[in-house]
């Protein structure tokens, strides 16, 4: 287990003017009352994919509310990952088999990682996801309140593997989903449903005047004075990126001058990346108008901002997914998005009001045309958008929720 040090980021009088002040207020009251409670956070990886990037956020913002919240990841072999991505994605409905070989690896890490804590030093816990779900049942739970945070879309799972996974989730004292639709069925106890946020101040979600942004993307060779359409995911199968090209090329034929831009960094728990990469290169060879970027480009959150801002058109064309929080990230930034109508993401596009849910890469390349052709509707969407987020997505509420499950373990 190796101990995250966050650098301080926004504290939450930073979000004065931004939240509203019920929230604000109920967040200090709550903070006030939590504030001798030791938390820890335990996920796979501080670096690639949602769950890093609101950890990130969030526990510099809890620390400067003088919350005790500190963030722990899994030291692991390769090999452990290559089998919690099976996990992951079994749990999202791959009818794939974990060998009893793959489960010892996971069960052994799982074991390993105790060495390095001591539960004693806790009063709660938030495990998230599957990859570190199994140390409940390795340590004990020692007094301390434990909480399964699951990330992903467990709707439909491979139910052999779910199954691995009740034996031991019911041990723990609560769980949060992001949607109702997701909890897996055979829990009952303590359910709560909390959807992510990002966080509007970051250097990814700041405000930035589209000249900077321009400025920006121009450095990586995109034409800024043609229409540009961008997705940023990890190379995952469930984002559909060779879905993403092949839409691109369709709208191309309506918009011969369209650029696309594909941002996927590679994180460190995902050994699906590289070779999901090669196969979009290959895709999308010959093309001079398609970008393939990743943080090996410099890629890092200022320039994942300026494509947010400056492009014409998100893309988040999945066909499985947890959240999304790229979504509300280029919301924020009032720009449009175009998403699969799977997950999480209809939770945050309201169809024909704040972008578009798409179920093919023929409509996906229709409404890419469509933004493109009408500006002033695109425009008008992506501000409805930012509202949205204002209200529902932003991580004051997500720090909001999580104090509310940590008062009610507590509170005897
Ligand atoms: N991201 C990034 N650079 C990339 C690809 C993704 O910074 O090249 C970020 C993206 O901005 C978002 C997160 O990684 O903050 C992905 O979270 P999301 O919930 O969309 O998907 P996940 O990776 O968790 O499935």
């Amino acid at each position: 287990m190796i101990s995250v040090v966050t650098k301080p980021s926004v504290v939450i009088e930073d979000y004065k003017g931004v939240i509203d002040d019920s929230l604000f207020d109920e967040i200090h009251e709550l903070a006030q009352k939590l504030r001798d409670v030791r938390v820890c956070h335990v996920n796979a990886t501080s670096y690639g994919g949602g769950v890093a990037e609101i950890l990130q956020k969030e526990i510099p913002l809890a620390k400067s509310l003088d919350l005790k919240f500190d963030w722990k990841t899994i030291s692991a072999y390769p090999a452990f990952f290559d089998v919690t991505k099976k996990i992951h994605n079994a749990l999202q409905g791959n009818p794939l088999t974990i060998s009893d070989k793959e489960w010892q690896v996971y069960s052994s890490c799982n074991i390993d990682q105790i060495k390095q804590i001591n539960p004693s030093d806790y009063d709660v816990f938030f495990i998230h996801d599957p990859q570190p779900a199994e140390i409940i049942n390795c340590i004990g739970k020692n007094g301390a309140k434990w909480v399964w945070r699951c990330h992903i879309d467990t709707s439909e799972p491979n139910q052999k593997v779910a199954d691995y996974f009740l034996k031991f989730l019911d041990m723990y004292d609560a769980s949060i989903f992001t949607m109702a639709d997701y909890v897996l069925k055979g829990m009952d106890k303590n359910i709560f449903i909390i959807p992510p946020a990002i966080d509007a101040l970051s250097e990814k979600n700041r405000l930035m005047n589209r000249k900077e942004a321009k400025k920006i993307v121009e450095r990586f060779g995109v034409d800024t004075t043609r229409p540009i359409a961008t997705q940023v995911s990890r190379f995952d199968p469930w984002k559909d990126p060779i879905g993403v090209v092949e839409s691109y090329k369709i709208a191309k034929a309506k918009v011969p001058n369209l650029q696309l831009v594909m941002i996927g960094s590679m994180a460190d728990d995902d050994p699906e990346g590289e070779q999901i990469f090669k196969e979009v290169k290959r895709h999308a060879s010959g093309d001079k108008d398609i970008f393939l970027l990743s943080n090996q480009d410099g890629v890092h959150d200022l320039e994942v901002n300026a494509f947010q801002t400056y492009s014409d058109v998100i893309m988040q064309k999945s066909t499985k997914e947890g959240f999304g929080l790229t979504v509300s990230e280029a919301l924020w930034k009032e720009t449009p998005v175009i998403g699969g109508n799977v997950g999480g993401i209809p939770t945050q596009i309201e169809d024909g009001k704040t972008g578009f849910l798409v179920n093919s890469k023929e409509e996906c390349a229709e409404k890419i045309v469509y933004l493109i052709q009408n500006k002033d509707i695109a425009h008008e969407m992506g501000k409805k958008g930012r509202e949205v987020v204002r209200q529902n997505f932003l991580l004051p509420r997500l720090l909001r929720d999580e104090l509310k499950v940590i008062e009610q373990l507590t509170k005897d």
